[in-house]
């Protein structure tokens, strides 16, 4: 094992949800006050170690880390920082498997984009994740840490700068495909007693997979709705997101439809303008009619590179066009500009600079 690596173990304490850390706590020998005072140390102070709960008796201290317990299991393996103040991380957990998260500063905030899956099953043309493969899900306490650590490192080497208060699950994975441990993610993030994050500061993205949009509907997990819809018709998207083949535009639109009524939120959906295809006249038109009496706004974004050379990033004047060409709708509609363009900080570029997800 590296130096400093963490210890190869698969049992997270940042994966208990709260009853399951009392459970723990009882189990080691523990009073079940205890496991609140553990939360805090996981969940607000940050701690690294188990032995870092200076106010947990030892004897429980002990018996937690005998039963093969740990707060973290990764290695930062690697780190890139923009001139743009973006930061990009390469962590390696304890079976070896490589993830990224990406810090995006603003002068107002701080968000984080997290990854929720080694890798990714859903092959969206445009994404170098697609093309690592998927490996495995993420344990809720690895997409934690993943917050954890860059609030730590913000502390330390960016002091004064304005809190960790926004999180996108929209890294490396679908988060619908591993919808308990994002919950569990979410939840904790959300806790009062923990980061105490507002429904409105986190954003859970997917490539549109319908089952999940109504599960997460249906468990009222407090964070916003993203959809990736990158295609302005069924027959665009199914070429651009191969998920689009099992559930068709139409059957989208409907389940997005019934989480805006029974939620009453505006869902986000995701744009990518690629010269020719999604970046014309008619995906415009297209584009409209979809945003038209829906309670949704758009996040488009120019395609920042792409190793498939049929896609290519639209020229300045073909997006002016597009905009100009979504006429009334246009208020609906945000250009994003891509923050970290230096250092390739859009998912699965840094992972798949350095080989595959494993
Ligand atoms: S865009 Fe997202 S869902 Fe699509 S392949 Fe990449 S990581 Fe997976």
């Amino acid at each position: 094992m590296r130096e400093g690596a963490p210890a190869q173990s698969t049992r997270s304490l940042r994966s208990l949800s709260a009853s399951e850390l009392e459970q723990l706590v009882l189990e080691c020998g523990g009073k079940k006050y205890r496991a609140a005072q553990i939360a805090l140390w996981l969940h607000r102070d940050d701690v690294e170690s188990v032995d870092g709960m200076v106010n947990v008796p030892l004897e429980l201290r002990s018996a937690i880390s005998e039963r093969g317990w740990v707060v973290e299991q990764m290695t930062e393996v690697g780190r890139q920082e923009s001139t743009d103040g973006t930061v990009k991380w390469l962590y390696e957990s304890w079976d070896g498997s490589k993830i990224e998260c990406v810090l995006i500063p603003t002068e107002e905030r701080n968000s984080i984009c997290v990854s929720t899956q080694v890798g990714c099953a859903m092959q969206c043309a445009f994404c170098r994740t697609g093309r690592l493969g998927f490996k495995r899900n993420l344990s809720a306490g690895e997409i934690l840490e993943q917050f954890v650590r860059t609030r730590r490192w913000l502390k330390e080497r960016r002091p004064g700068s304005p809190a960790l208060s926004n999180v996108v699950f929209m890294g490396m994975g679908e988060p619908m495909n591993n919808l308990d441990e994002v919950e569990k993610a979410v939840r904790w993030l959300h806790d009062q007693r923990s980061s105490n994050l507002a429904r409105r500061h986190m954003t859970v993205s997917t490539s549109g997979v319908v089952p999940g949009i109504r599960e997460f509907a249906r468990r009222g997990i407090p964070a916003q709705l993203a959809v990736s819809l990158n295609g302005s018709n069924q027959e665009m998207r199914a070429e651009l997101m191969p998920v689009s083949r099992r559930w068709p535009l139409p059957e989208l639109l409907s389940a997005v439809d019934d989480y805006i009524a029974e939620t009453g939120l505006e869902v986000t959906f995701e744009f990518v303008l690629i010269r020719g295809i999604t970046c014309t006249d008619s995906a415009a038109d297209e584009l409209k009619e979809i945003v038209r009496n829906r309670k949704c706004k758009v996040n488009a974004i120019a395609l920042n590179s792409s190793e498939n050379e049929k896609l290519v990033s639209p020229s300045q004047e073909e997006i002016d066009r597009f905009f100009v060409r979504m006429g009334s709708a246009r208020k609906f509609i945000t250009l994003r500009q891509p923050r970290g363009r230096d250092i390739l900080a859009a998912c699965g570029q840094l992972a798949a600079q350095k080989g595959k997800a494993n």
